[in-house]
C-alpha cells in the first residue's frame, strides 16, 4: 500500500468508529501458502469464482488448527447447479475418512429426510460450516466457526442457491448471525444477505439429523420444517 492509500484507509476506519488497533498488521489467515501459489494465482477469497478454486484455496489456507488433526478437507457433495443448498456443521469420522459430507449415520438420515420431500441427494448441493473434523466430533468453537465462515460465505456466493436449508445450531447461528436457539429459529423463513449477492436468499432452519438420531421425538418438528421447505420449492 502506498502512503496515500494508507491514510485514506485509516480515515475510512476512523469514520466507521474504529479507533484502536490490537496489532500492527491485519491477520493473513486467508492467504494461501506462498509456495503453493503456482496452483492458484488467487490470494483473496473474494476473487474466487468457482468451486474448484475455492477447494484449492481452502485446502491450502492456514486458517484453522482443525486442519492439522484432520485426514480430509471436506468441501461438498451434490449438484453445483442446484437451486437448493444444505449446510451442516462439520465432518464426522466417516466424512473425514472419505472426504465427502454427510456419508455417515447422520448422512443416511439426511438422505431419507430429503427423499421424504421428493428430493434426491444428487439434486441438491451439500456443504458444512467447517471443512475439517473437530477432534472427537466436538462442537466447533465460536473462533473456529468465525475462522471458517468466509469459506462458506463465498461458497454460497458462488453456488447462488434459491433456498438454503440450515441443519442444526452451528449452521443456523453462523449463517443467520444469530444467537437464538434452534427452537426459536426453526419453522420460519429467514433471509441471508451478502454484499456480494444481488438478492437475499431464503433460509429455513431445522434440527440436525445427528441430533434427531439422538432425540427422535424432535423428528415431528423437522417434518413440519421439511414440508414448509417443500412448499417453497414448488412455489
Ligand atoms: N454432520 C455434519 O454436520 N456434517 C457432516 O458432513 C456429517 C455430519
Amino acid at each position: 500500500m502506498t502512503n496515500t492509500i494508507n491514510i485514506s484507509y485509516v480515515n475510512f476506519l476512523k469514520k466507521y468508529g474504529i479507533s484502536s488497533f490490537l496489532q500492527d498488521k491485519p491477520n493473513n489467515f486467508y492467504n494461501i501458502d506462498s509456495h503453493k501459489t503456482n496452483y492458484l494465482s488467487i490470494n483473496n477469497i473474494k476473487d474466487i469464482k468457482n468451486i474448484n478454486d475455492l477447494e484449492l484455496f481452502i485446502k491450502n489456507s492456514n486458517v484453522s488448527d482443525l486442519k492439522k488433526n484432520a485426514n480430509s478437507t471436506v468441501i461438498s457433495d451434490g449438484d453445483e447447479k442446484s437451486k437448493i443448498m444444505i449446510i451442516g456443521e462439520a465432518p464426522g469420522a466417516e466424512e473425514d475418512k472419505v472426504g465427502i459430507p454427510f456419508v455417515g449415520a447422520a448422512g443416511q438420515l439426511l438422505n431419507k429426510m430429503l427423499l421424504a420431500i421428493n428430493l434426491k441427494r444428487e439434486r441438491v448441493y451439500i456443504t458444512n460450516i467447517i471443512p475439517w473434523r473437530p477432534p472427537n466430533n466436538r462442537t466447533p468453537s465460536n473462533d473456529e466457526i468465525l475462522e471458517c465462515l468466509p469459506f462458506v460465505q463465498r461458497h454460497i456466493e458462488i453456488i447462488k442457491p434459491k433456498l438454503i436449508l440450515l441443519l442444526g445450531s452451528t449452521a443456523s447461528k453462523a449463517i443467520l448471525n444469530s444467537t437464538e436457539s434452534i427452537a426459536n429459529l426453526r419453522g420460519k423463513w429467514h433471509e441471508y444477505k451478502s454484499i456480494n449477492l444481488i438478492k437475499g436468499i431464503n433460509c429455513l432452519v431445522t434440527y440436525h439429523p445427528a441430533f434427531l438420531l439422538r432425540s427422535p421425538k424432535f423428528k415431528k418438528y423437522s417434518w413440519e420444517d421439511l414440508k414448509i421447505f417443500q412448499k417453497k420449492i414448488n412455489d
